[in-house]
């Protein structure tokens, strides 16, 4: 290690006063080149949580999370929930802040950011640069079944809370075990999984993921998900309601419903979601716990795909 990166190392540990230097000041534990026991603390100012978050947002590269969290419609309490409750393993904890951080060996990143001689062209698609956005969510290799198994298991939480409150099913199923039928039908409710819609007219999209058609309250539910990149989040939820209006409107008169209501369910590649994530639990039967899972299906799926593309 040259001595510069040592010097900007000891810096780093020293001046998060991180618990890892506590001990070592403390055993006097002289091993390494860092040699940390022998930093006098006094010389090193404390960082301030504020200095620390100022030194990561200026990061063109690594800061970009930070900027998406702080965004003024993004939930940030939320979107960081899964550190928080998600008993996620440490390893893949740690995976996941990474590709949150963009410091994954993605092509894209040997070539332009750790200057090797290699092609930036994604391994798989071959087509785009293979950022790690890209590997998250834009390419045309993984999108019909990584990125759909990843959508899918967000679905499933929805479709499975709703199996249950509508007495369709008597327990819920783990995302990752059920397969929703297309069709469940009872005491005249129909929860539809990935069907098509037979409308009248014909209209823009007829096939969103879930819908719910109530025959005894007259109301319906069309439902869909997705699980795009942080900075498609807030145009993805706009979209999907401007996308279902008109079957909506055809639904609505094909069962003489009282109402029917567009629910788009988005949550980002890295778990991120926006400030009316929590009103789901108002439109839809979820408790915080299913939220939670959603959002822990989003952010270990995406280290699953990253895993896998980049042991190819
Ligand atoms: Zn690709």
């Amino acid at each position: 290690m040259c001595a510069r990166q040592c010097e900007q190392l000891r810096h780093y540990f020293v001046q998060n006063r991180s618990e890892f230097v506590e001990v070592i000041q403390e055993k006097n534990l002289a091993f390494g080149a860092l040699d940390l026991p022998s930093v006098d603390l006094v010389e090193f100012p404390l960082m301030s949580l504020e200095d620390r978050k100022q030194e990561w947002r200026g990061k063109e590269l690594h800061g970009r999370f930070l900027r998406v969290l702080e965004s003024q419609n993004v939930d940030k309490e939320w979107s960081t929930e899964w550190l928080r409750t998600s008993g996620i393993f440490g390893e893949t904890e740690g995976f996941i802040l990474s590709i949150q951080d963009e410091v994954i060996s993605t092509r894209g990143y040997q070539r332009h950011v750790m200057h090797q001689d290699v092609s930036d062209w994604c391994r798989l698609c071959r087509v785009q640069n293979e950022s790690i956005q890209h590997v998250c969510g834009g390419c045309s290799v993984l999108a019909p079944r990584e990125y759909l198994e990843r959508h899918n298991n967000v679905a499933k939480v929805v479709h499975q809370a709703l199996a249950k409150n509508l007495k369709l099913q008597e327990e819920e199923q783990p995302y990752y075990r059920c397969k929703p039928p297309q069709v469940m039908e009872a005491g005249g409710v129909r929860l539809l999984w990935d069907s098509e819609m037979v409308t009248d007219r014909a209209v823009e999209a007829n096939r969103p993921d879930i819908v719910v058609i109530d025959q005894r309250k007259k109301e319906g539910l069309i439902i869909d998900i997705a699980v795009p990149l942080d900075a498609n989040v807030e145009r993805t939820v706009v979209e999907k309601k401007r996308k279902y209006q008109p079957l909506a409107v055809e639904l609505k008169e094909i069962y003489y419903l009282r109402k029917i209501t567009v629910v788009p369910v988005v949550i980002s590649t890295n778990g991120v979601v926006l400030q009316d994530w929590k009103k789901l639990m108002e439109t839809l039967p979820l408790t915080t716990n299913h939220l939670k899972l959603m959002q822990k299906a989003a952010v270990l799926g995406t280290a699953n795909i990253v895993r896998k593309t980049l042991s190819l």
